[in-house]
């Protein structure tokens, strides 16, 4: 299935006793990933986004699945939600033979696994990809709501007790922001505070979308995607992708703060020390993004979505990073490396 062989896997630093591994292949339509799981609960499935994105070799795709469903894991046990952790990964072909095509048998795939696994969008798919993957699969969600809207939610109510902690206020009108990526997250999350915001930054790869953006949002103020770590600015947002956050960019950051909506920020978890000794307050990508996962979790729950209840559970994110503030202030420690812990003791108990 793929070149990879399993010895090889179990040796990768990724590897972290993944309960699941599965390459998807079928060349007819171009279809070639992964899914797998991390964690598994006996209450509820495992879930995790799945992302379409350009990969260099099968491996580097694979690495990032594993990276990202021990994140779901993590994520969800610090959102207090029974789901295992997990992640679909689809290495986005040089061309789209059908687009259709690829998403039915990447469905497929999802049915073999019997419900194990519960996906809906994370970068690269869109909602209308969603319906086409409901057409064939039982297993999606996110179809009577929107991860991104709460997503977004979540990172804005992070944001406010970032400002807090910060200046003892949640107020946005003195605060400067840059936002890295402008795709479903980073877009909801410049709608969000726009109005509010003293000044707001922004880069994105994609030129016709930052017209576009610059069309609705006149006021931000465009730069390159590497000029965007060295804004002096209050809050830096990672939108975009994973590992923005590496010894060299580090060394550009003039933000005081870390809050975005991008999974695996930190290229390593010693990044996330350096940027404590720097006195940069890092909020942890998990807790910050959970508000995607606690309403497609919810809709899995109730089948019925209910805004107030989500909105309910996605303030909880409020008091997790307070906590996690506070710890990392009484022990002197990183704030990655609280939140780590808090979650593997969670894990602990099932
Ligand atoms: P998306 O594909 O809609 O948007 C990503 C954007 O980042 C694109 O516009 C792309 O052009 C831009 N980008 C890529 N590389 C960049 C770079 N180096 N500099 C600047 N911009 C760059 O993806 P999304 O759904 O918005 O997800 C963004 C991040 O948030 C991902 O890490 C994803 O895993 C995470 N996340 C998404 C959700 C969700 O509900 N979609 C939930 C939780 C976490």
């Amino acid at each position: 299935m793929t070149d990879i062989t399993q010895k090889e896997i179990e040796k990768l630093e990724e590897f972290d006793n993944h309960k699941l591994i599965r390459p998807i292949k079928k060349s007819g339509s171009n279809l070639l990933g992964f899914i797998v799981i991390h964690r598994e609960n006996p209450k509820m499935p495992s879930f995790g986004a799945t992302r379409v994105c350009k990969y260099d070799s099968e491996l580097d795709a694979l690495k990032d699945a594993l990276r990202l469903s021990k994140l779901m894991s993590y994520k969800a046990a610090l959102a207090g939600l029974p789901c295992g952790g997990a992640k679909g990964v689809i290495m986005k072909p040089g061309f789209f033979q059908s687009k259709k095509k690829l998403l039915y048998s990447y469905a497929e795939e999802v049915n073999n696994l019997k419900g194990k696994f519960i996906t809906g969008t994370d970068a690269g798919l869109q909602q209308k990809d969603l319906l086409v993957l409901r057409e064939k699969s039982p297993y999606i969600v996110g179809l009577h709501t929107s991860a991104t809207k709460f997503t977004g939610l979540g990172i804005l109510y992070s944001i406010e007790v970032t400002l807090e902690e910060l200046f003892g206020s949640k107020s946005l009108s003195e605060r400067t922001f840059a936002i890295q990526g402008l795709g479903k997250v980073g877009g909801e999350l410049l709608h969000l505070i726009y109005n509010d915001a003293k000044k707001i930054f922004v880069s994105d790869i994609d030129k016709k979308l930052l017209l576009k953006i610059k069309r609705e949002f006149p006021k931000v103020e465009i730069v390159s995607k590497d000029e965007i770590y060295e804004q002096k600015v209050d809050i830096f947002s990672p939108c975009a992708l994973s590992h923005s956050l590496n010894s060299e960019s580090i060394e550009k950051l003039a933000c005081k703060a870390i809050v975005g909506g991008a999974n695996n920020q930190l290229k390593s978890e010693k990044i996330g020390e350096k940027l404590f000794q720097k006195g940069i307050l890092y909020a942890p990508d998990y807790v910050v993004n959970a508000g995607g996962l606690i309403t497609v979790v919810d809709e899995f729950e109730h089948k019925v979505h209910s805004e107030g209840r989500v909105t309910e559970r996605v303030l909880g994110i409020k008091k997790t990073l307070k906590n996690i503030f506070e710890e990392s202030s009484k022990q002197k420690r990183a704030t990655n490396l609280i939140a780590n812990e808090m979650a593997e003791k969670i894990f602990d108990k099932y």
